[in-house]
């Protein structure tokens, strides 16, 4: 609990549930505010009442991350009330179904690339000149192992989260002069619905809490961190660099 966020200013999406949400939690734990995002009003409303019993402010956002006007609009919103960001985690995503490539249909990878990928993009697109007002500008973006296992009948999934890690590494590349700092963050198996979705056979109680990750993941909003551009694993509670050329 060393990290002080006193007057920061988070955006959180996927803040409804599972990571996202004890995210949000241990952000306004630390002194964030944060602006919660969302489709689910009811998981948004537990998350305020939660945090506000925590002594925190929370500022609710339902919203589609499929509609991408309303991302900008986001974007203009904050800009005109805070005129600034100091820390986006862009934790919102879709699995779409685990089966081979062949059988995927056609609305479940459009779903899948939209949410993860286009939406994120366009979230970095509206945030990105109010995190470049930030004095430390922390951008975290959530991937997935399976974006470098690439296993067997996950995809669409896996193709997401290698293009949200390759983004994340051009949008570091482009702003490492200034005080932004962005990486990307592979959680592992936590105890969510999405786990759930993709592993119905498991048992949840074997995996960790989205609390206990969230805790670890809190990290990289410190506004002392010096690294860009990098994948924080959660399990090996560490940076792992890239082995790829140049
Ligand atoms: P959950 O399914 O528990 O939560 C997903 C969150 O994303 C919800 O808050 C949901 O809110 C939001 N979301 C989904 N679709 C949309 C949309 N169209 N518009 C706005 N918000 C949306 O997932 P997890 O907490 O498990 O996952 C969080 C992140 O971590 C994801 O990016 C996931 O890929 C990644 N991850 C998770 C792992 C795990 O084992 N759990 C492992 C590796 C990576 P709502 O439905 O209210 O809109």
């Amino acid at each position: 609990m060393t990290i002080n966020l006193n007057g920061r200013l988070a955006l959180v999406t996927g803040a409804s549930r599972g990571i996202g949400y004890f995210l949000s939690l241990e952000l306004a734990k630390r002194g964030a505010h944060v602006i919660a995002v969302a489709r689910t009003v009811g998981g948004l409303e537990e998350l305020d009442d939660n945090i506000k019993a925590l002594g925190g402010s929370a500022t609710l956002v339902p919203l589609d991350l499929t509609d991408m006007a309303g991302i900008d609009r986001l974007g203009g919103s904050i800009h005109e009330r805070w005129g600034k960001l100091d820390i986006l985690v862009a934790n919102a995503g879709v699995l779409g179904t685990i089966s081979p490539i062949g059988h995927v249909e056609a609305k479940t990878f459009e779903k899948v690339m939209t949410v993860n990928v286009t939406g994120t993009w366009r979230l970095i697109r509206s945030v990105d000149p109010l995190l470049r007002q930030s004095d430390a500008g922390r951008a975290i973006l959530l991937s997935s192992g399976v974006a470098h296992s690439a296993r067997a009948f996950w995809a669409p999934y896996a193709a997401s989260k290698a293009a949200i890690e390759v983004m994340a590494r051009s949008w570091a590349d482009e702003t490492k002069a200034m005080k932004l700092r962005v990486n990307s963050v592979n959680p592992g198996a936590t105890r969510t619905a999405m786990r759930a979705q993709a592993m119905p056979g498991e048992d949840p109680e074997t995996l960790p809490h989205p609390q206990e990750v969230a805790e670890k993941i809190v990290a990289l909003a410190d506004p002392a961190l010096n690294v860009t551009g990098k994948l924080f694993d959660v399990r090996e509670n560490r940076f792992l660099d890239y082995c790829m050329p140049g």
